[in-house]
């Protein structure tokens, strides 16, 4: 029999879940207490790269997983993913840290950039092909696959397991931050990060430079200048002189955006964990998806697919 499965949370990680589900015919419902364009995955930059999970070696399938989906999808332009060049660069001066983040990149997609193509003040970099994911565009299309699906959203803020379990076959829980609470897990922070938005301009690759810091990322509805890392702050709000210095250093590299118009600036809260949780609670029908900080879009998918085995092998472990 169909097995009647609930997902909690609408962010990118629910989503992901829930399409990866609807394709094995599971009847699933989501239960939020935001949706899009309102929570955390609308505020990322959201393009391939795996930030702060370098330690987790269980992350290089689940990113290069992730990987082939968002390439597979980015072939309908409906989708608002494409696939662009990422220059990944380090300053002169600047002592690089391993580049652990290499192995997690799928074959043929890295090359080492040749000094002629780095602007001055740079040392070394990376050119890779990457995912672009314009969530403006890929979370509301990502919706309406899921209803066209026959997946019900529903505005529900969950204050404990206890209230859905016996209601459903299965529990996914995507609520990220919200984790906090319903697992009772204070090894999840929030992470804040405050982004500048700059007037759209054609011709532009991703770039990120972690040391500076400084990311710029080209979507069709703005530039995105980033960003901070600031843990433990839980407060959504931006504050002017962070936003104006994430624009000076845009500056110091690209003069020419000094052209562009500030459009405004934004901050989220990165759900960081130091091991992404995707595991089942032993002795009951929950499973767990949550605390994916700087790197949900990257790890989504793949997540998402370990989410399917765990059920698929419970189902298994049932009928043997
Ligand atoms: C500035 C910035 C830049 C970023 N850039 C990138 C990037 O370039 N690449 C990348 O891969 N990642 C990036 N990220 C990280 C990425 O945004 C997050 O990892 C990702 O959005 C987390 O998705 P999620 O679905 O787990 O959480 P969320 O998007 O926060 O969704 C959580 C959902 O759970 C719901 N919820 C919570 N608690 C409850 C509850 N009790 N009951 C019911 N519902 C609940 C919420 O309402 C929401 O619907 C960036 C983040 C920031 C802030």
């Amino acid at each position: 029999m169909t097995k009647n499965i609930v997902v909690i949370g609408a962010g990118i990680s629910g989503m992901a879940t829930a399409y990866l589900l609807c394709e094995k015919k599971y009847h699933v419902s989501i239960y939020a207490r935001e949706f899009s364009p309102n929570i955390t995955s609308d505020r990322a930059a959201a393009f391939w790269f795996p930030y702060h999970i370098r330690n987790d070696k269980r992350g290089i399938n689940w990113c290069r997983m992730s990987y082939q989906h968002y390439k597979q999808l980015a072939e309908n332009p409906e989708t608002g993913i494409s696939m662009r060049i990422l220059k990944k660069v380090i300053r002169t001066g600047i002592e690089e840290e391993e580049p652990v983040w290499v192995d997690f990149m799928p074959e043929g997609t890295l090359r080492k950039m040749n000094a002629d193509e780095l602007q001055p003040g740079y040392a070394k970099g990376y050119a890779a092909i990457v995912p672009l994911i314009e969530t403006q565009i890929f979370l509301p299309w990502l919706r309406k696959q899921l209803e066209n699906s026959g997946v019900h959203f529903y505005k529900k803020d969950v204050q404990s397991f206890d209230e859905i379990k016996n209601e459903f076959d299965i529990v996914i829980n995507c609520a990220a931050l919200g984790s906090r609470k319903l697992c009772n897990d204070e090894s999840l922070v929030p992470v804040r990060g405050q982004v500048a938005l700059l007037a759209p301009k054609n011709g532009m690759d991703i770039f990120l430079d972690n040391e500076k810091p400084l990311y710029v990322v080209p979507r069709k509805d703005a530039i995105i200048v980033g960003g901070t890392y600031e843990e433990g702050i839980d407060s959504e709000t931006t504050e002017p002189a962070t936003i104006e210095k994430l624009l000076k250093n845009a500056y110091e590299v690209f003069e020419d955006l000094k052209q562009q118009q500030v459009m405004g600036s934004w901050a989220g809260l990165r759900p960081y964990r130091a091991d992404v949780r995707v595991e089942k609670e032993p002795g009951t029908n929950i499973i767990h998806n949550y605390g994916h900080g700087g790197s949900g879009f990257t790890l989504s998918f793949g997540c998402a697919r370990e989410v399917v085995s765990l059920i698929e092998e419970d189902l298994k472990r049932l009928i043997c």
